[in-house]
């Protein structure tokens, strides 16, 4: 079967591999209909997260047809469609009885690596690192999923591919990290990131009663898709964020923070080289600007919220401040298990259509442009999906296929893919996605938002 393989920094191929098989009792096998790239998938792309090893198998978010069982696995049959969960979890452990999914201490054969680095290890993941597990992943035609009696939800006819296969990753993500939030009517919450995991983190907030979300990125493509999901935005690149935040709150701050960036974040100035510089010779493992800010922004008492990935240790992490304030931080992998029923309710009950984060449709041949796409977030990327049986040509714009052009795999109502060229283009006007921070005016263009930022903050010095 042909697959996506890690082979080092920058370097995914794909590849003729062996097909999988049925192992354990409780194992199944996929026929994938569609996968996407995370941005977890982004710190292995760039070599920042250990125990990788050349020829591995990416991709944790996948969905597809089951096509065999093994013989303890009775829920479900041949045939049954599914998403995959990424976390791969016995449901009979400690943690999986209490429904924290991603600590399963039964699913990772090589534990003894992950206490090396963590203490204890969490639960086995596909497709990220031999530390987790050495799973394969599911870029790839078909893949093995163990416990699967435990690890999938069947999808009902009806609905499309692109509506549920984010029930595998992101969407649970951007949920537990605003429910972590425990987020009371008249909260406002801050969304550093808006990546697929802060997209659907704003998302959660909002349907979780959050009044106000704030949404902070510098893509002006991500941050226009914030604002249609509710979001008032900031571009950290105009403004200075504890700033805004200050200023917008009373100057109490935001009730809670979640950082959706993790360990890759972006980070301008003399604080930006400390981190780069001490990364790259691997005297940190991550660059935690955006977690110093969100403590630093927090409202006293408050909540940090961490869907975003960190890999080891880290320096100059505001302690005395978290302390002080009192505040609480949750984080972790998702308990994706969890999730997926109840938001596949509000997903039939038309609440959210997650294919909404979708940008790009490509063939599993081309994963290699999606990763590249992805990282650089260039031609507007937010999302990129891969259709391992899609054997057409596909440009990596193909959001922007003429109207009515669907694939064969996908079933449902594609009113947002079935947009032609055009209509993507006017909504994208329509979106005026520069918005002036402090007084909330709106722009076409970067260089009419700095031309107002001057006068905005010239009238509020006079
Ligand atoms: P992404 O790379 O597409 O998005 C990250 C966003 O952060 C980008 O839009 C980037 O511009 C923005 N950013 C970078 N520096 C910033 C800064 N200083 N201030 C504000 N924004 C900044 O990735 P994604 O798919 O959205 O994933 C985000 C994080 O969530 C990653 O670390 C990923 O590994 C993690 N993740 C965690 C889980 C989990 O189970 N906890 C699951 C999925 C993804
Ligand atoms: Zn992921
Ligand atoms: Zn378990």
């Amino acid at each position: 079967m042909r697959a996506n393989c890690w082979y080092g920094k920058r370097d995914v191929r794909v590849e003729d591999v062996a097909e999988p098989r049925i192992l354990n009792r409780r194992d199944a096998i996929v026929r994938i209909t569609t996968t996407a790239i995370c941005g977890s998938d982004l710190h292995l792309y760039n070599g920042f997260v250990p125990t990788m090893e050349k020829g591995d198998i990416l991709g944790h978010e996948f969905m597809g047809e089951v096509v065999e069982i093994g013989p303890d696995v009775r829920n479900l049959k041949q045939g049954d469609r599914v998403v995959v969960a990424f976390p791969i979890s016995c449901g009979k452990c400690f943690f999986c009885q209490k429904e924290l999914f991603s600590l399963c201490e039964n699913s990772n054969p090589n534990a003894w690596m992950a206490q090396k680095l963590f203490g204890q290890s969490p639960a086995g993941l596909y497709g990220y690192t031999h530390m987790l597990g050495g799973f394969a992943g599911g870029q790839a035609e078909y893949a093995r999923v163990p416990f699967a009696d435990v690890g999938t939800i069947k999808i009902p006819n009806g609905l499309g591919d692109e509506q549920v296969l984010f029930l595998s990753d992101i969407f649970p993500t951007g949920y537990m990290a605003a429910e972590n939030c425990n987020i009371q009517p008249g909260d406002t919450v801050a969304v550093w990131g808006c990546g697929p995991v802060g997209q659907f983190a704003i998302r959660s907030a909002l349907l979780l009663g959050a009044e106000r979300v704030f949404a902070i990125d510098r893509f002006l493509e991500r941050l226009g898709m914030a604002k249609e999901g509710g979001a008032e935005t900031i571009n950290y690149e105009d403004a200075d964020v504890y700033d805004i935040l200050m200023e917008n709150t009373g100057g109490l701050g935001p009730d809670s923070c979640i950082d959706a960036v993790g360990l890759e974040a972006h980070v301008p100035g003399v604080i930006g080289a400390y981190d780069r510089v001490k990364q790259a010779m691997m005297l940190e493992s991550d660059r935690p600007h955006v977690f110093r800010q969100a403590v630093l922004a927090c409202r006293k008492g408050g909540t940090v919220s961490v869907p975003g990935v960190y890999s080891g240790f880290d320096d100059k992490i505001p302690l005395g401040s978290l302390m002080n304030k009192g505040l609480t931080v949750k984080s972790g992998q998702t308990h994706v298990q969890h999730y997926m029923q109840p938001l596949l309710e509000r997903i039939q009950n038309g609440e959210i259509d997650p294919s909404f984060v979708i940008t790009h449709r490509m063939r599993l041949e081309d994963a290699a442009e999606g990763y590249e796409i992805f990282l650089n977030k260039t031609a507007d990327c937010v999302k990129v999906v891969l259709k391992p049986n899609e054997t057409r040509a596909m440009t990596p714009k193909t959001n922007r296929l003429s109207k009515g052009e669907v694939f064969s795999d996908m079933q449902g109502d594609h009113s947002a893919f079935s947009k032609g060229g055009e209509a993507m283009a006017e909504e994208h006007e329509a979106r005026q996605p520069y918005k002036c921070a402090v007084c909330g005016a709106k722009f076409d263009s970067q260089d009419q938002l700095q031309n107002h930022l001057k006068s905005c903050t010239q009238k509020k010095s006079q």
